[in-house]
C-alpha cells in the first residue's frame, strides 16, 4: 500500500517528492499518460529500475489458449491479452563513463509531477555519479490529446560541474523482458516476446521498428525522431537491429551548459494495413508533430484540457484530499476515453496490464455515466465500439442457445475472453448495462444519429436476449434464472434483483424505441407482437422480496442462506476469493460488491424510500468490498438513505483507491471504475443526481465535512452548473441560447432554470437517519477522515 500522504495534497497536481523504490510499480500506474489510443506507464526515462515496463496501444493484443482442466461446450478457446509494445520512452544517459542510474551514486533530489491541467508528467532530478560528477535532468512527457498517435519527451541535461562528457541514448525497444506473473487472477498473463520483427530502419536522427504479433496477426509500427540542441560539436547518429533502434547524441558540457533533446514518438497499428502503409502512417504522424513542435503540442494539450475542465471540473471544499483525488480520477477517465475512438475503454485504461487489458461492464456502468455528462463524444465512441462487437455477441448468443446478443463479460475486441463461466458467461447483466448506458447517453445528448445508426439495434438485440433467457412461470411471472449479478460471490442463481430490474428497463426502453422508429424496427424484424412481448416480460418481472425480514432479496432465496462467519475471518483472508473456494462463497450470505445496493442506485425508481433504508442496513452488514467497484455505490446510497458521514468515508475510499493503493494492486494499472466512482459518489451521492424518468433530478445534501460542492453537467448543448452549499443550492446554465430553459427537480420540487436566471433554492433539513449501518468486522471503509482536513 502507498503510505498515507505519499503525494502531498495539491488541487491540480500529483507530486512525488522523492523516489520510493518500494512503490515504483504503483507510481508507474499513477503517473501513466494516455489519450485512449496510446498509453505510456510512468516508467523512469532510463528504463531502470522499473516495476513494470509498459507501453500499450488500444486493442493491440495477442491471443493465447485458455487452459481448462475440464472443458465444456461453449467455453471460449482463446483469450486476448494486451501486449506491451515497442518501448519508446527510453532515454539513457552516460555521465562521463557512468550510466545514470538512480540506484547508484547519489540521488540528491528527485521529483515527479503529474500536472492535471497541462496533461504532462514532469521529472526533475539531481544526481551525483559514483565518480562525483553532477548533473541535473529535467524531462517532461506528454501523450497528445490532439494528435492521437503522438507522444513527446522534452529532455534536458545540465552539467552542474564539469566539463562532463555526455552520451545520451534514445531508443525504441521491442520484446522487453517483463517481470514474472503472480497467482492473482487480476494480474495479466505475461506473453514472452510476443512481437516478430518485420522491418527496422534508421535515419540520422531516429528510426522505426515494425513488428507483428504471432497469432493475432496485428502489426505495429513505432517511430522516433529527435531535435537536438547542444553545444558546438554535438554529435548524433543512429543504428538499428531487429528489436531495437538507438539514436546516440554525444557532447561535452561545461558547468551550467545544457543539452536539450526533444523526442517525437509515434505509433500506428493495424490488422489490415500493409507494412508500407503503416510505415507511412507513423512517418506522417511524426511530420505533423514536427510542424507543431514541442511548444505547439504542449499548448494544444493545455487548450484541450482547459476546455475539458471548464465542462467537467468538480470543486470540493472541506476535504482537500478528495478535491485532488476527484480531479486525478477525472483525468484518468478522460485519458482512457478521449481518443479511444470506437475502441474499448478497459478496466485499467492503458495504464497497466491488469485484467489482460480487458473491458468489462465497468465501462458502461461506471465510466460512461461520467463521460456522458462531462465528455459525451467519448461516451458516444465507446457505444460505437460496443456496437462493433455485435456480430460476435450474436454468435455467442447462438452458441448459448439464446436469441439476440450476448456481450462478452471481458474482451478487447469482441470475443468472450473469460475462462470462468460462473462469473463470465453467466454475468448476462452486461447486456442491460450496455442498454442503460445507451439510454442515458441518448437522454443527455439527444443524439438522434446514434439512436438511428446503432441505438435501436442495440436495444432490440439486448431485449431479445432477455426475452429468450427468461421465461414466464405458470402464474405469468417473468424470471431470469441461473445468472450471476454484479456480486461475484453469489453466482448462477435465479432472479438476481439487479439483473431483473435492469433487464426490465432494457425491455421497456427497447419497446418504446421500436415503436418510435417503426420502419427501422420493422427492418430489424421487430413486430408489434414482439415489442408487446417485451413489455409483458418487463411488466411481469419478478422482484424477489423476503416478507418476513421486510427486505428485498439479492437473488431468490438469498436471505435464507447460511450467514458467513465473519467473526472468524481474519483480516489477512481478504480478499476472500484468494483464500476460500468459490463453492463456499456461493452458498452463503457474503457479498463481494454492491449488487442490490447498486440496483437501488440505478433503478432507484423501483424501491420506496423505506425499502432503501432497510435494504441498505441489511446488505451493508454482509458486503465485504473485495472489489473496487463497490465503495462508490455504497457512498451514493449511504448519502441517499441519510448517512452522509458514512457516504463521505466511502467516497474517500473510492477516490483514493489508487493514490493510496488501497487494493494493493495499483501496480497493475489504475482502477478506472473506482476513479469514475469518485465523481459518482460526489455528484450522485452528495449532489443526488438521478435521471430515471428522463428528467434531471437532484437531492443535494453535504456531509458535515464539506462546505461546498460544485459540479457541471452537459445537457444537450448546455452546461448546467450545480453549486451546493450546506443550506442552499444554486443551479445555473452556461453555453445556452437566450431562450433556453431547463426543467429539473430539486428534492422533488420542479424548478426552471434559464440562461439569465440562476435559481437558488434551500436544501431541506435531513430526516432523522435511523440506526447506523454496520459493516462486517474489519470491513468498514478504509480511510478515516483526517483531523487536519479542512
Ligand atoms: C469485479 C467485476 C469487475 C472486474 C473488473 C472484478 O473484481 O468483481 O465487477 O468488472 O473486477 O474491474
Amino acid at each position: 500500500m502507498i503510505r498515507e500522504r505519499a503525494y502531498p495534497v495539491e488541487p491540480w497536481h500529483v507530486r512525488e517528492v522523492r523516489l520510493d523504490m518500494d512503490v515504483l510499480a504503483q507510481s508507474e500506474s499513477v503517473f501513466a499518460l494516455s489519450n485512449g489510443h496510446v498509453g505510456l506507464r510512468g516508467n523512469l526515462d532510463e528504463g531502470e529500475p522499473h516495476g513494470l515496463p509498459g507501453t500499450y496501444l488500444n486493442s493491440f493484443y495477442e491471443l493465447r489458449p485458455l487452459p481448462y482442466a475440464e472443458a465444456g461446450f461453449g467455453f471460449p478457446e482463446s483469450g486476448q491479452t494486451i501486449v506491451n509494445v515497442t518501448n519508446g520512452k527510453l532515454i539513457r544517459l552516460l555521465v562521463d563513463d557512468e550510466p545514470l542510474d538512480v540506484r547508484y551514486g547519489e540521488l540528491l533530489s528527485h521529483e515527479r509531477v503529474l500536472d492535471l491541467r497541462a496533461g504532462t508528467l514532469h521529472r526533475e532530478l539531481h544526481w551525483r555519479s559514483p565518480a562525483g560528477r553532477e548533473v541535473k535532468v529535467r524531462s517532461t512527457r506528454l501523450v497528445s490529446f490532439t494528435q492521437r498517435s503522438v507522444a513527446m519527451i522534452n529532455y534536458e541535461v545540465e552539467a552542474v560541474d564539469g566539463p562532463i562528457r555526455l552520451i545520451l541514448q534514445s531508443e525504441l525497444v521491442a520484446n522487453e523482458t517483463l517481470p514474472a506473473q503472480s497467482r492473482d487472477p487480476r494480474v495479466a498473463a505475461v506473453l514472452e516476446s510476443p512481437l516478430q520483427a518485420e522491418e527496422e530502419l534508421t535515419t540520422d536522427d531516429g528510426g522505426l521498428l515494425i513488428h507483428r504479433t504471432k497469432v493475432s496477426g496485428l502489426r505495429v509500427a513505432a517511430a522516433m525522431a529527435h531535435d537536438v540542441h547542444g553545444p558546438e560539436r554535438t554529435t548524433i547518429e543512429s543504428e538499428g537491429y531487429e528489436d531495437w533502434v538507438r539514436t546516440t547524441v554525444g557532447c561535452v558540457l561545461k558547468p551550467g551548459q545544457t543539452l536539450r533533446v526533444v523526442k517525437y514518438l509515434t505509433y500506428g497499428w493495424s490488422s489490415r494495413r500493409s507494412l508500407p502503409a503503416l510505415r507511412d502512417q507513423v512517418g506522417a504522424a511524426e511530420a505533423a508533430a514536427r510542424l507543431d513542435g514541442w511548444d505547439g503540442l504542449r499548448r494544444e494539450q493545455r487548450e484541450y484540457l482547459d476546455e475539458f475542465w471548464d465542462a467537467a471540473d468538480v470543486r470540493v471544499e472541506g476535504d482537500p484530499e478528495v478535491q485532488q483525488a476527484v480531479r486525478f480520477g477525472l483525468f484518468h477517465v478522460l485519458q482512457a476515453g478521449a481518443r479511444a475512438e470506437r475502441r474499448p475503454i478497459s478496466a485499467k485504461g492503458l495504464t497497466g496490464p491488469g485484467y489482460d487489458g480487458h473491458a468489462f461492464w465497468d465501462t458502461e456502468m461506471f465510466v460512461l455515466p461520467v463521460l456522458t455528462y462531462t465528455q459525451p463524444s467519448a461516451a458516444r465512441d465507446a457505444l460505437y465500439w460496443r456496437h462493433s462487437t455485435l456480430a460476435q455477441a450474436h454468435e455467442r448468443a447462438r452458441t448459448l442457445n439464446l436469441e439476440g446478443a450476448a456481450f462478452p463479460w471481458r474482451t478487447i475486441d469482441g470475443p468472450e475472453s473469460s475462462a470462468y463461466w460462473p462469473a463470465g458467461t453467466a454475468a448476462f447483466h452486461i447486456a442491460a448495462d450496455v442498454a442503460d448506458a445507451l439510454r442515458r447517453y441518448l437522454l443527455v445528448t439527444g443524439d438522434d444519429t446514434l439512436e438511428q445508426e446503432i441505438g435501436l439495434e442495440l436495444l432490440v438485440e439486448t431485449a431479445r436476449l432477455w426475452r429468450s433467457l427468461g421465461h414466464h412461470d405458470r402464474n405469468g411471472q417473468f424470471h431470469i434464472d441461473g445468472v450471476t449479478g454484479p456480486d461475484e460471490y453469489t453466482a448462477v442463481k435465479d432472479d438476481n434483483i439487479y439483473t431483473n430490474l435492469m433487464a426490465q428497463r432494457n425491455l421497456l426502453t427497447a419497446a418504446d424505441c421500436a415503436m418510435r422508429r417503426r420502419d427501422q424496427a420493422f427492418d430489424l424484424g421487430v413486430s408489434e407482437e414482439e415489442a408487446a412481448a417485451w413489455r409483458d416480460a418487463a411488466n411481469a418481472m419478478h422482484v424477489p422480496y423476503d416478507e418476513d425480514l421486510d427486505v428485498h432479496a439479492q437473488v431468490e432465496g438469498f436471505t435464507r442462506l447460511q450467514e458467513w462467519d465473519f467473526e472468524h475471518t481474519p483480516p489477512e483472508k481478504y480478499p476472500l476469493l484468494l483464500h476460500y473456494p468459490y463453492f463456499d462463497l456461493y452458498r452463503k450470505q457474503v457479498i463481494k460488491q454492491a449488487d442490490l445496493v447498486l440496483a437501488m442506485h440505478w433503478r432507484g425508481d423501483a424501491f420506496t424510500g423505506e425499502q432503501k433504508v432497510r435494504n441498505f442496513l441489511y446488505y451493508e452488514r454482509r458486503t465485504v468490498r473485495d472489489s473496487s467497484l463497490s465503495a462508490c455505490t455504497q457512498a451514493v446510497m449511504a448519502a441517499e438513505v441519510g448517512h452522509p458521514e458514512l457516504a463521505h468515508r466511502y467516497l474517500r475510499e473510492a477516490a483514493l483507491m489508487d493514490l493510496h493503493d488501497l487494493s494493493e494492486n495499483t501496480r497493475d494499472g489504475v482502477h478506472m471504475a473506482s476513479l469514475a466512482g469518485a465523481w459518482m459518489a460526489l455528484v450522485a451521492g452528495f449532489g443526488g443526481l438521478r435521471d430515471h424518468d428522463g428528467t434531471l433530478s437532484f437531492s443535494p445534501r453535504l456531509s458535515s465535512r464539506l462546505s461546498r460542492l460544485e459540479f457541471s453537467l452537459q445537457w444537450r448543448s448546455m452546461h448546467l452548473r450545480v453549486d451546493v452549499r450546506p443550506h442552499q443550492t444554486t443551479y445555473s446554465l452556461r453555453h445556452a441560447g437566450p431562450d433556453a430553459v431547463l426543467e429539473l427537480r430539486h428534492h422533488g420540487e420542479t424548478i426552471r432554470v434559464t440562461r439569465d436566471q440562476p435559481v437558488t433554492v434551500p436544501v431541506p433539513p435531513a430526516h432523522p437517519s435511523g440506526p447506523a449501518p454496520e459493516q462486517p468486522p474489519g470491513r468498514a471503509p478504509l480511510l478515516h477522515l483526517p483531523e487536519h482536513a479542512t
